[in-house]
């Protein structure tokens, strides 16, 4: 080796490094010391994360786009709690003036329910109690 140990200038950053270090880079396309391969690795890693980072921020905002303007954390507890009700509601149908047939949720059993006697208070079938809140949340 007959350059080992002897300083080289590099013709990329003009620092000087030991000859045997430098290597030929294809991004350069030129002979550049370790100093630059280094700093080109830590600008590539450093861009891939500015990459992902952009594309998570395009996808809340792409989210962000979907609901409607002024959306905020208010409508968000709101969404949430709605969609917690739509869960819970019960399998109704309007029979006649006050009076509805329920679907027990536990047991599926269908059964008259009349709305202004809020009667009865349980399922007739397997003694499941009518949920109100959830019987409310139905008819409206
Ligand atoms: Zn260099
Ligand atoms: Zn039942």
């Amino acid at each position: 080796m007959m350059y080992n140990g002897v300083p080289a200038v590099c013709k990329k950053c003009k620092r000087t490094a030991d000859a045997t270090d430098f290597v030929l880079d294809v991004d350069y396309k030129m002979m550049v010391c370790p100093s630059c391969i280094k700093e080109k690795r830590m600008a590539k890693s450093a861009s891939e994360t500015q990459a992902m980072a952009q594309t998570e921020k395009q996808k809340q905002e792409e989210e962000q786009k979907a609901r409607p303007a002024g959306w905020d954390k208010e409508d968000e507890y709101l969404e949430k709690a709605y969609k917690q009700r739509q869960k819970q509601k019960l399998t109704i149908e309007k029979v006649g003036d006050g009076i509805i047939m329920i679907v027990c949720p536990k047991c599926n059993y269908k059964f008259k329910y009349n709305i202004d006697r809020e009667r009865p208070k349980n399922c007739t079938y397997c003694s499941e109690p009518v949920d109100e809140k959830a019987l409310r949340y139905s008819l409206y």
